[in-house]
């Protein structure tokens, strides 16, 4: 509890702070609070952020069903890097939990500059969200007005790192965890299917449209354009150190289980 309300008042000194490659205070507290906390995990680098954060995965099980798993997108969705390694540990904790033949593959902060800045952009205000290689990349200014879709497709590191770990692991389905809007949004083949599956759990709306146009977004990438199938699950308001982040937490841990135990046959046939 006091780990995570230190972690928010650092990551408030921080953004008075000059920004570069030093290590700040709110860099010294997310190292604390998670790369310390949860150490016993094997984390490797996959990455590197535009200032030069590493980025970390962890990969659990064996099999050839692989789901690809990310957190913090944005950082300044507060409770979502606390959701990817609450979610790793509990794989660690219990290596059973994953069926045969399935694999999981968790990045819990793809973001790590935004969140030590507490911005929902990266280093370069680029919304990694946005930057995708996708036709319609570029097509729309960001929500501020401003153009934050980056100079060119996958101009990002962090983007890059994303589009190399798809290579490599090939994933089967992927699921990306966002706050604030509390709904399951799908792409691609299948993603309505796995949307209503964690909506079972969960109980948040199934929300095929979010609402706004995304031109550039991962799920119209991963999704839409290369047919992978996926979910983009937003949790609710909530810091990780709430109450609400421990509800958040208890309605979407077997959900999270369900998406990556699950076949894809199984769900068609129920459709
Ligand atoms: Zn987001």
């Amino acid at each position: 509890m006091l780990r995570f309300a230190t972690l928010a008042f650092l990551l408030l000194l921080a953004t008075a702070c000059a920004r570069g490659q030093a290590k700040t205070s709110a860099d010294n507290a997310i190292d604390e609070t998670y790369h310390h906390q949860f150490r016993h995990i094997a984390w490797e680098e996959v990455g590197r952020s535009v200032e030069n954060r590493p980025i970390y995965m962890a990969e659990f099980g064996d099999g050839d069903d692989v789901t690809l798993f990310f957190t913090c997108f944005h950082g300044n969705e507060s409770s979502t890097p606390r959701f990817g390694y609450e979610f790793a540990n509990l794989l660690h904790n219990d290596p059973t939990l994953i069926a045969e033949g399935k694999k999981v593959v968790i990045v819990p902060i793809l973001n790590p500059d935004g969140l030590v800045h507490g911005t929902r952009n990266n280093a370069r205000d680029v919304d990694l969200n946005r930057n995708y290689p996708t036709s319609n990349w570029g097509q729309q200014p960001g929500r501020r007005g401003h153009v934050d879709f980056g100079e060119a497709p996958a101009s990002e590191p962090e983007t890059r790192t994303v589009l190399k770990l798809m290579a490599e692991v090939q994933p089967d389905k992927i699921l990306t965890v966002h706050q604030p809007r509390k709904c399951n949004n799908n792409d691609g083949p299948n993603g309505l299917a796995l949307a209503e599956l964690l909506a079972e759990y969960n109980g948040y709306p199934v929300e095929p449209y979010i609402g706004y146009p995304t031109p550039g977004s991962y799920g119209t990438y991963a999704g839409k354009e290369l047919g992978i199938p996926m979910v983009t699950l937003e949790l609710p308001r909530g810091t990780p150190d709430s109450a609400a982040f421990d509800e958040m937490w208890r309605v979407n841990r077997d959900g999270l289980l369900a998406f990556v135990n699950c076949n894809l046959e199984d769900l068609n046939e129920a459709e």
